[in-house]
């Protein structure tokens, strides 16, 4: 049995030891993986967690905080010894120095970007798959593990209501990778050397051309500048207000047609299932049947909106996914996967292997596993997390009718804030609330403001909701309108705090339009609430959860932010 050199470390380490560390000290103390200590130090842990998901909705969404803030309360280097209870001890620096500096993303207030979606499943998944450790980057390497994401990634594609051709049943299959820009670089590998052998090899790398909208993720152009694609051959189609930010099939066919006369090779396609400034849906069907004949991969990036094509009355936003090459989401995003998690299908995996396949490791191979799934050869690293247990639990604890009520409480509280913006004469929303995203824009009381002002009175909007610590939202510029994002999704979100928000944003609409608070930056303006609410706020939830109540830390840092604030 392969043992651990514990007496390395002890003869590297000059320092000197703790008398009563209770912490495992290597080479001096207990084995680092102890039954007994872990439970006990598990249960710190998992009370540490409920407690701040008791108090969660108290803490300002975005902190006060200012570049530096906490290297500078963090000594420079690691301790060469454990204090006495360390993980106690660091726990406590989590609560009093860490969490006052993170953005609460499962806050119930937090409408910002796309949620990523928390449940005690999933978090207690990704503390089983950490905990049991393994790393399945072959069958060999982990039999199980591979066949539960087979197993997982079918369940999840048939709930999604995804065509048979993309799953393992139907002789495609899926993955699990960690975000959707790997997706989108895997397979735009494997369409490349596909194409690339086709068109005569390497040197034809040039003429490769991909094509996207102006609504695509910004990690497409990514993925396709590391997988050798020229800048210049990156295609982004313009897109329109009329058109609902959708990429449009007769312009696609239109560049795809040019591309071929001047001699390059049309390669890739990447369509947006709910794009991230509007949730924007591109036409699949019109679109493959666009470039149908030109040899062109088509990759759909669901990330977002691919979650509600478990609810039936969506699933028509994949209507066209047959003739599709590969689809992908994140199911950290909406359906309570914790991060990391994103599902690929793809309908020929030969081709992803073929790519990104190695034959040089026999070492990883097995003989009597030939015929089986290597995940390594499905994705760039070797190394992978066992997420597919994450997923199982999600979908066994929460069945695919209580994911589907998650999904759909969210779009209502959406059609509820955006009734509300309707009402409300000085609010525009320039394109409908899709799924749980809802845009819109204060208009200037006079109607021949310019674009750029107009613009300008939004970003001074949004940033003094974000201000409050009441709310935290985003924004997209679609069109030339700069449009704030109300984008609801979390786990803890409820009616109540979405009526809250938007009794933010109209709060701060009227601070905003009134002359005094017009052309005073918004920071000036607010300063005194989000001071008050940020101290109101953190006091209260310092009075509830913490013990001891309030460290000479927590004083001195109120009176400072106080101070720097001119309060
Ligand atoms: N695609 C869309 C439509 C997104 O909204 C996002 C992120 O929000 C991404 C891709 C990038 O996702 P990831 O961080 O998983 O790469």
């Amino acid at each position: 049995m392969a043992s651990f050199n514990h007496a390395n470390y002890t003869a590297r380490d000059t320092g000197s030891s703790p008398a009563a560390a209770a912490t495992p000290t290597l080479g001096v103390g207990p084995l680092p993986l102890d039954g007994r200590e872990f439970r006990r130090q598990g249960r710190q842990v998992i009370d540490f967690i409920a407690d701040y998901y008791d108090h969660i909705d108290e803490y300002p969404v975005r902190p006060a905080v200012a570049p530096g803030f906490l290297a500078r309360q963090l000594p420079d280097t690691a301790p060469s010894w454990p204090e006495p209870d360390a993980l106690a001890s660091a726990l406590r620096d989590v609560r009093d120095l860490i969490l006052p500096g993170v953005t609460h993303w499962q806050s119930p207030r937090h409408f910002a970007h796309f949620a990523a979606t928390a449940s005690n499943v999933g978090a207690l998944g990704e503390a089983l798959a950490a905990g049991l450790n393994i790393n399945p980057f072959t069958w060999a390497a982990s039999p199980a593990a591979t066949e539960l994401e087979t197993v997982v990634t079918d369940w999840l594609g048939k709930a999604l209501h995804l065509p048979e051709q993309l799953l393992f049943c139907g002789g495609g299959g899926g993955t699990l990778l960690g975000t959707s820009c790997e997706a989108m670089l895997c397979t735009i590998v494997a369409a490349r050397d596909r194409k690339l052998a086709e068109v005569g090899g390497e040197e034809r790398m040039g003429d490769l051309v991909v094509y996207c909208s102006d609504q695509t993720h910004f990690s497409f152009k990514k993925a396709a500048h590391v997988a050798g694609i020229r800048r210049a051959n990156c295609r982004v189609i313009p897109t329109c207000r009329e058109s609902g930010f959708t990429l449009s099939p007769a312009a696609l066919q239109a560049a795809v047609r040019a591309d071929e006369a001047a001699g390059r090779v049309p390669l890739f396609l990447c369509a947006t299932v709910g794009t991230t400034p509007t949730a924007a849906v591109d036409p699949l069907r019109e679109l493959c049947a666009a470039v149908a004949g030109h040899g062109v991969w088509v990759h759909v990036d669901a990330a977002y909106a691919g979650a509600a094509c478990i609810c039936p009355e969506f699933s028509h936003i994949a209507a066209g996914a047959e003739a599709v090459d590969s689809f992908s989401t994140n199911p950290h995003k909406w359906l309570l996967a914790n991060m990391d998690c994103c599902a690929l299908w793809v309908r020929r995996p030969p081709a992803l292997v073929a790519a990104l396949g190695t034959d040089d490791d026999v070492i990883l191979k097995d003989a009597a596993a030939s015929a089986v799934v290597d995940y390594k050869d499905w994705q760039v690293a070797l190394s992978r997390r066992f997420r597919a247990l994450k997923l199982w639990l999600v979908l066994r604890c929460h069945g695919v009718e209580g994911l589907r009520g998650f999904v759909r409480a969210h779009v209502r509280m959406a059609v509820a804030f955006e009734a509300m913006v309707r009402a409300d004469p000085r609010f525009e929303v320039p394109v409908p609330a899709r799924f749980g995203l809802v845009c819109f824009r204060l208009l200037p009381a006079d109607d021949g403001t310019a674009e750029a002002t107009t613009n300008e009175l939004n970003r001074r909007l949004l940033e003094a909701v974000n201000e409050t610590g009441r709310a935290y939202m985003s924004c997209a510029v679609v069109g030339g309108m700069y449009v704030l994002r109300c984008a609801i999704g979390n786990s803890l979100t409820e009616e109540r705090h979405v009526r809250e928000a938007w009794s933010v944003v109209q709060e701060q609409a009227d601070s905003v339009l009134t002359p005094a608070g017009a052309g005073v930056a918004p920071a000036a303006r607010s300063k005194g609430r989000t001071i008050e609410d940020a101290r109101r706020m953190e006091t209260s939830v310092h009075e509830k959860w913490r013990s001891p109540p309030r460290t000479a830390y927590h004083v001195i840092r109120s009176y400072a932010l106080a101070f720097l604030l001119g309060k």
